[in-house]
C-alpha cells in the first residue's frame, strides 16, 4: 500500500514534481515550494508514497539525515542566513498536512525576511486552546506518559525517581 504511486497526489504524479526539481538522491527528491513563504523555501519528498516519518526505512532514514547535512548548509549560505531556519513537517489530517505525500519544509530565514514578524504566530493559536489545560492537566499527562514509555526508559528510571 505505502509502496504504491499515486497519480491523485503531486508528489507520486513525476510531471508536476518535475517543474520544481532541482536535487535527488537514491530515496528523496528535492524540489522548490511552489507557494514559497520565504526565499529558499524547498520541500525535501520521498520518492516512495509514505504519510509520515515513522514509515521511512531505516536506510531511507539514514539517507535523509545525510541529505539534510549537506543541503541545509548549502542551502543557508546560498540564502544568505545567519544559520537560522526551520524544518517544518505535518502530518495527518489535522496538521495542517496539505498534499498526503510526506514532505519536510526547509525554510532558511534570515534577519530581512518578512515572514519574522510571524514567528509566534504557532504559539498565538495554540494559546486559543491552552483553557483547561493548567498545571493539575500537565501533570496528569507527563504521569500518564512516564507510564506509558516505562518500558522503554530502564536505562533512566533512577534518573526519573530521584527527579
Ligand atoms: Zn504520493
Amino acid at each position: 500500500m505505502t509502496d504504491k504511486t499515486r497519480n491523485d497526489d503531486p508528489f507520486c504524479s513525476r510531471e508536476i514534481l518535475s517543474e520544481t526539481l532541482f536535487y535527488g538522491t537514491k530515496s528523496f527528491y528535492v524540489l522548490y515550494d511552489i507557494k514559497p513563504v520565504v526565499p529558499g523555501h524547498v520541500l525535501i519528498i520521498p520518492k516512495r508514497h509514505v504519510m509520515g516519518i515513522t514509515e521511512l526505512t531505516n536506510v531511507e532514514f539514514m539517507e535523509l539525515h545525510g541529505l539534510l547535512r549537506m543541503l541545509i548548509p548549502k542551502m543557508l549560505r546560498l540564502y544568505k542566513s545567519d544559520g537560522s531556519y526551520n524544518i517544518v513537517l505535518q502530518t495527518g489530517r489535522y496538521s495542517g498536512m496539505s498534499i498526503r505525500h510526506m514532505h519536510i519544509h526547509l525554510v532558511p530565514r534570515n534577519r530581512r525576511d518578512r515572514y519574522q514578524i510571524r514567528n509566534n504566530r504557532l504559539y498565538v493559536d495554540l494559546e486559543r486552546n491552552r483553557k483547561g489545560m493548567g498545571r493539575k492537566f500537565v501533570d496528569s499527562e507527563v504521569k500518564r506518559l512516564r507510564k506509558a514509555f516505562e518500558s522503554l526508559a530502564q536505562s533512566h528510571k533512577s534518573d526519573l525517581n530521584s527527579a
